[in-house]
């Protein structure tokens, strides 16, 4: 347990991040995890331009692992056939995210379709 400086609450290690800087050793200056939000959220509202333009250089920095990172999540989704996926694919099928939202099962109806699809597929591949 550990007394968070900025709210002085008495929280669980857990509750605060590790930094790496200290190898990982409590670093007792630093506030919370939900302190740290916060601060990170009031910075973003106080100075939105400025961390816009920050995020966008970062990206361009980084732009090699930002784009492993989308694409990771990207196939991902494709491969759990999650539900993000499929509303996707119906919604450029001209489907409403409302009726979506009215009817579930036709996110159900549609994982099914391409799952008998994928299984068609892994089949006429296998001949
Ligand atoms: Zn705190």
């Amino acid at each position: 347990m550990r007394v968070c400086k900025k709210c002085g609450v008495e929280k669980p290690e857990e509750a605060f991040l590790v930094n790496h800087r200290t190898a990982g050793l409590p670093d007792i200056d630093q506030p919370c995890h939900e302190c740290k939000r916060e601060n990170r959220r009031l910075y973003y509202q106080k100075n939105r331009n400025k961390a816009y333009i920050q995020n966008v250089e970062s990206r361009n920095r980084n732009r090699y692992r930002y784009n492993e990172a989308r694409n990771n999540r990207q196939s991902r989704l494709v491969r759990d056939l999650s539900d993000e996926y499929i509303k996707n694919l119906l919604c450029n099928d001209g489907m409403k995210s409302e009726v979506l939202k009215i009817y579930p099962e036709l996110i159900e109806n549609r994982r099914m379709q391409i799952k008998v699809k994928r299984l068609l597929k892994s089949i006429r591949d296998a001949i």
